[in-house]
């Protein structure tokens, strides 16, 4: 029977929750398959939309965002998006990208082909300014979103995306991208893959504008990890096992805004308390992040419920009405 003994402790911890979290996310997914065959007349059972789909709708919570900022409305049409949305940014500061190292289920994805690439021994390290260069792709996309959005809309024409029917059938529209996607989205998955074995999560660290928001957020987070420099061997072995392609051997405290919280470098380091995961100065245990992080979530999610700020308002019988305009059944 196949065991998981070839992972290390932070590895084992960060893939059953990376696990048990895109499992959700799936089921979650069929749940809304069911809504929207309702929606589009394919079924008369009626099953509710799952509201956690809605944290697939990045670019809708932003300008919720924007507008809740500015006028303190919370979005009514996708709120379990803002909701989700506003508790990864507060996830970034306060746990660092752990988002990505634990809750993304397309960073499960990226992270398990990465794990492959280590088997085949494909994966290569890029030199610093072949990183330097890759990560400018991201940040050239999110840039283009924040100029758009948070400098170029104002209050009144967020409000008309928000209520346009677009939008309120965005995440039909996402389900349908996943489920029927064309050849071209297709290659480019299969070309993202493949490059993924040969550089370690290529779409992750110079590509995702998600990930990107989130890396700027995190440099505010006090948690990172430490470097004892007086007693570093120089191995290298840190900078090997980290994901992320940081070289932590160069760095006294890593607060890198690529730095997913795994304690991938933590367990290969093989000199006791070299590398410590710190919350400012005090050390904390490789587990924190990981498990602060589901916690964290969980935590909102209660909030959210019991505050009104999860299931949308909007009655499920005119989304129905909305969804037949839009895609014309
Ligand atoms: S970089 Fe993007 S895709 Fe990757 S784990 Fe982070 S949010 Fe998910
Ligand atoms: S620096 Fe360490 S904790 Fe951060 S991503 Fe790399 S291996 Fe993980
Ligand atoms: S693994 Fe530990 S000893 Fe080796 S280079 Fe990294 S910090 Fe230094």
């Amino acid at each position: 029977m196949p065991t998981l003994s070839f992972l290390r402790p932070s590895g084992r911890l960060r893939l059953a929750i990376q696990a048990a979290l895109t499992i959700f996310c799936l089921y979650a997914g069929y749940l809304f398959h069911r809504h929207v065959l309702w929606l589009g007349g394919g079924t008369e059972i009626f099953t509710p939309k799952p509201p956690s789909v809605e944290a697939f709708l990045p670019i809708s919570a932003l300008m919720a965002a924007k507008r809740f900022f500015l006028t303190g409305q919370w979005d009514s049409v996708h709120p379990a998006g803002l909701t989700l949305f506003l508790a990864f940014l507060l996830m970034a500061v306060a746990l660092r990208k752990g988002f990505c190292g634990y809750i993304c289920p397309v960073g499960f994805i990226s992270s398990m082909v990465e794990r492959l690439g280590r088997k085949l021994k494909t994966g290569r390290e890029t030199g610093p300014l072949a990183t330097r260069l890759f990560t400018i792709p991201k940040y050239v996309i999110l840039c283009g979103f924040l100029w758009f959005i948070v400098i170029g809309m104002d209050v009144r024409s967020i409000e008309s995306f928000l209520s346009a029917r677009y939008n309120l059938v965005a995440d039909a529209s996402m389900l349908h991208f996943f489920l029927s996607p064309s050849l071209t989205t297709i290659l480019v998955v299969a070309a993202l893959l493949v490059l993924s074995l040969f550089i370690r999560n290529a779409w992750c660290r110079f590509l995702c504008p998600y990930g990107a928001l989130l890396g700027l957020f995190a440099i505010f987070s006090p948690i990172a990890v430490n470097r004892e420099k007086d007693t570093c061997i120089a191995c290298g072995k840190c900078r090997k096992a980290c994901p992320a392609g940081i070289r932590v051997d160069e760095k006294q405290r890593v607060n890198s805004p690529e730095c997913i919280g795994c304690a991938a470098c933590l367990e290969a380091c093989p000199v006791e308390g070299c590398l410590t995961m710190r919350a400012g100065n005090k050390a904390i245990p490789f587990k924190a992040v990981g498990i602060s992080c589901v916690a964290l979530l969980l935590a909102v999610y209660a909030w959210a419920l019991a505050t009104g700020h999860w299931t949308s308002e909007i009655p499920a019988d005119m989304l129905r009405r909305v969804y037949m305009m839009q895609f014309g059944q």
